[in-house]
């Protein structure tokens, strides 16, 4: 028997990458139900054709799937199995996909609660950043059983461009720490590279120009460092998220005893960068913590009024 298609979905979490994933869902055609903690943030997507809840339970009720774009492993599961949660909701058959980046292992346990009352969980974190989820070319990677995968493809299709099944529950989140760990990396090889111009008296924007079409070409390059000689600090990924993921990270690697000597330290400038106030500020403000340590600007001086 052909299985359901999934067409009804409820969405929880409109924060930077989710309202703008909602919105691409709309835009595919599928029939969406917001739910937001601050409720002021569903307005635009009720003007663009969503349903607005009053609780992630009223969210999962008569949906085939509820997907969750909220901010960590506690979130994820108070808005599922908390007072008012999807769980209370949700009907049999039905699915759950979070899209947040979360613990694999809070992960496992969560798809074990979820399928103890008949419903599926797909863990899908992605990456492309705030770019990537406004334009629907988002990166997927999903855990869970490949025929729910399957059966979900169309939805993820509608947020993303390149969308990849690696395994069973928690596979996903554990794809997404591999990413992490390089996008700290080439963090940090961004702003070093800025340092070096800044420092050296080279051109910021003309060593920028020519050195992001060559090898050391990146995401970071081409998406932050034109932020950083704007002196736009604004967050597309947040630091204090960054370093929630890099924690993930590092206490996995622990747990397996691999020594990640690169992230560990793009983690310490960041404490720096907390440290300083910065949490809320956008990851290119890694630059800040590098200014600091050299005793020079990187950043534009501030224009004078
Ligand atoms: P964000 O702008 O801070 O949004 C977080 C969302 O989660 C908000 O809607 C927030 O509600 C909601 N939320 C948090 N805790 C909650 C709770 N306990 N109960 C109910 N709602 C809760 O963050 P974001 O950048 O969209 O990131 C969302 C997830 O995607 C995170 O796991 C992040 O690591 C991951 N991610 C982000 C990026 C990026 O570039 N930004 C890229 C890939 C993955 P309020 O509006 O009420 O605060």
């Amino acid at each position: 028997m052909e299985k359901p298609t999934v067409e009804r979905i409820g969405f929880i979490g409109l924060g930077i990458m989710g309202r703008s994933m909602a919105a691409n869902l709309i835009k595919a055609g599928f029939s969406l139900t917001v739910w937001n903690r601050t409720s002021s943030r569903m307005e635009p997507l009720v003007r663009a054709g969503a349903q607005a809840a009053r609780s992630p339970r009223e969210a999962a009720e008569g949906q085939d799937a509820v997907i969750t774009m909220v901010t960590d492993s506690p979130d994820v599961e108070e808005v599922l199995f908390g007072p008012g949660g999807v769980s209370e909701g949700i009907r049999p058959g039905a699915v759950v996909i979070d899209m947040s980046t979360i613990s694999p292992e809070v992960t496992r346990r969560l798809a074990a609660r979820l399928a103890g009352q008949g419903v599926d969980m797909l863990d899908a974190p992605v990456t492309g950043g705030d770019v990537g989820a406004r334009e629907g070319t988002l990166s997927i990677m999903v855990g869970g059983k490949p025929e729910v995968f399957d059966r979900c493809r169309p939805l993820f299709e509608a947020m993303g461009r390149t969308i990849v099944h690696v395994g069973d529950h928690g596979m996903g989140q554990m794809c997404k720490l591999c990413n992490q760990v390089v996008v700290a990396l080439n963090l940090l090889a961004m702003a070093e590279g800025l340092a070096f111009a800044a420092r050296s008296g080279v051109d910021l924007e003309k060593m920028l120009a020519v050195v992001r079409a060559g090898a050391a070409g990146s995401w970071a390059m081409d998406n932050l460092a034109p932020r950083v000689l704007q002196g736009d600090l604004k967050p597309g990924f947040m630091v204090r998220l960054q370093q929630k993921d890099l924690r993930l990270a590092l206490e996995a690697a622990n747990q397996m005893h691999l020594p990640l000597a690169g992230t560990s330290l793009v983690h310490q400038l960041l404490a720096s960068v907390e440290a300083y106030g910065g949490g809320d500020d956008g990851t290119q403000a890694i630059v800040r913590a590098l200014e600091r340590l050299g005793n020079f600007r990187i950043l534009p001086e501030p224009s004078s009024p």
